[in-house]
């Protein structure tokens, strides 16, 4: 049996073990830390759950092409999902009020009140959700030939809402509030495509996205246990330390106690930068690789939270929820106009009874918070500052908060570099030269010269999500079974 070692458990890891399982290869997964999920995490904090990832899972229902994805992977087998009735309610300090209605004709007959007067724009963004509801872009991620095909029908919408961003669409609008909210539609990225924005709705609209009750552990720790039932095992508080290479061919890998594992292929799940310039010492790289690492991004929007439980329920409150404020707000020298708020009310099982907790991201610099933790003590001092910063904030929207506060936790990029080894605690980003590359070859799904290693997950590809974590592990056992001669199979839990 052909022995394939597999460095990382997050959802890429585990995905691409549970295939290899199915396959008949034996596997193990190495893992730094001491559970499964990488960046699709949750921590827990006085009985209340601290979400690190899930928004919004791709292939939450069966009306998804995606779903059996998450069948085979064993995620479904009573799996809770809620599907929020509003995407996003944005408000402002004169008491408007714009809710993202996940049912369509509610939406319309929400925005034909607020602004009678846009009717027409009104019904061309309807018609244009309605437009998406057949287009699931997760899902064609990774289908070869085949997947673009199928995506062929979608060229002319793509090709005409690709181009428009929120803020252009927004600005169509004649109703000022409807012109100011709109933007907010997905988190603080007013410039994503409007193609972008369309799917969700339609997504949130036929069922496609949702949330797994009970958070990202939970929905990770269900693929670990079908990955263990199908065989698989996992060593957990095992880093991998290098690739042990033989005339340019991987053979095994080395943890930090000096442990070598053998084997006939390495997959690395794990963090670019580390498997690349770690664990291979830089040797098995080209102009792209060198290019692409040495101009990482200082900032990511939203890679930071202020994360709060608090005892108390606020009822009525949607999932997610944006708040225009009269008063700008400076975090981590940032100025603010808005705040975007995670609601997770004690329904959700993410809170106790009676409580909520609410998580309020911002955009922070790596090289600002690795300043703060060089010199000791100022980190903290600044976690504690914007903490307080944002709770008497949130007191003056939320009455009553400030006295409920149990809990404050404030994760940084060195937050998460630190728990899932992400290079400076980023999500990949887009390649300045070739950006193009990321939806066909991908960044590093191989390093050039080396043999029998490949890399999976967001390093590999260049896109993030944890669909696509999952279809790039099923697609990589899927070429070594080719390679290897045997009929590539799949397995349902
Ligand atoms: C705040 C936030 C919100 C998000 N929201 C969503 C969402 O709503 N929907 C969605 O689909 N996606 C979302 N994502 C994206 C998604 O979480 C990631 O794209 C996906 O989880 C990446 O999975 P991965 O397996 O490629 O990598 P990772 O999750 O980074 O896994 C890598 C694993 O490798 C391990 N590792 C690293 N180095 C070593 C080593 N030397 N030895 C052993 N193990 C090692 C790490 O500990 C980790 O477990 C979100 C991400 C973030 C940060």
């Amino acid at each position: 049996m052909k022995r394939i070692v597999i460095i990382g458990a997050g959802i890429a890891g585990l995905a691409t073990g549970c295939y290899g399982q199915m396959n008949g290869f034996e596997t193990e997964i190495f893992e730094m830390h001491d559970k499964p999920g990488g960046l699709c995490t949750s921590w827990k904090r006085k009985g209340y759950t601290i979400d690190g990832c899930i928004h919004h899972l791709a292939g939450a229902s069966p009306a998804s092409k995606l779903y059996p994805l998450w069948q085979e992977l064993g995620a479904t087998k009573s799996l809770d999902i809620t599907f929020d009735k509003i995407l996003r309610r944005t408000v402002d300090d004169d008491g408007n009020e714009l809710n993202f209605y996940t049912d369509i004709e509610r939406l319309r007959s929400h925005l034909l009140d607020i602004s009678p007067g846009d009717k027409d724009l009104v019904e061309h963004y309807i018609k244009a959700i309605q437009k998406f509801t057949r287009f699931e872009l997760l899902a064609a991620i990774g289908s070869g030939g085949l997947g673009m095909i199928r995506m062929l029908p979608h060229i002319p919408k793509i090709m005409k809402w690709g181009p428009v961003t929120l803020e252009d669409f927004a600005g169509r609008f004649r109703n000022p509030f409807i012109r100011k909210a709109f933007p907010t539609a997905q988190y603080d990225f007013p410039n994503i495509p409007m193609m972008i924005h369309l799917s969700f709705m339609a997504g949130c609209s036929g069922r496609l996205l949702g949330w797994p009750t009970g958070g990202s552990l939970e929905f990770a720790k269900r693929i670990a246990g079908h990955y263990e039932d199908l065989g698989g095992k996992i060593h957990y508080r095992s880093k991998v330390k290098r690739v042990i290479t033989e005339n340019d061919t991987a053979t095994g890998i080395e943890l930090t106690d000096g442990t070598a594992i053998m084997a006939d292929r390495v997959i690395s799940a794990a963090d670019g930068y580390s498997t690349i310039y770690g664990m291979l010492g830089g040797k098995y790289t080209d102009s792209f690789i060198e290019e692409y690492y040495s101009n990482p991004p200082d900032e990511q929007e939203m890679n930071a939270y202020v994360s709060l439980g608090i005892k108390k329920d606020f009822p009525g409150l949607p999932h997610a929820l944006t708040w225009i404020m009269t008063d700008k707000i400076e975090l981590a020298g940032r100025s603010y106009e808005k705040l975007d708020m995670e609601i997770f009310n004690s329904r959700t099982g993410m809170a106790p009874e009676g409580g909520t907790v609410v998580r309020v991201p911002f955009t922070a610099s790596y090289s600002y918070w690795k300043g703060l933790r060089e010199s000791g003590e100022k980190y903290k001092a600044e976690k504690e500052r914007i903490s307080e910063t944002v709770i008497n904030r949130l007191d003056l929207f939320l009455a009553g908060l400030k006295e409920k506060v149990e809990v404050v936790d404030v994760s940084t990029p060195l937050t998460v570099e630190r728990f899932t080894g992400n290079y400076h605690g980023m999500q990949v980003w887009m390649p300045a030269k070739k950006p193009g590359r990321t939806m066909g070859k991908g960044l590093t799904r191989t390093l050039p010269g080396l043999e029998k290693f490949h890399m999976v997950g967001q390093w590999a590809q260049g896109l993030i999500g944890i669909s696509t974590a999952a279809i790039l592990g099923k697609k990589l056992m899927k070429s070594i079974c080719k390679s290897e001669g045997r009929r590539f199979v799949t397995s349902s839990a």
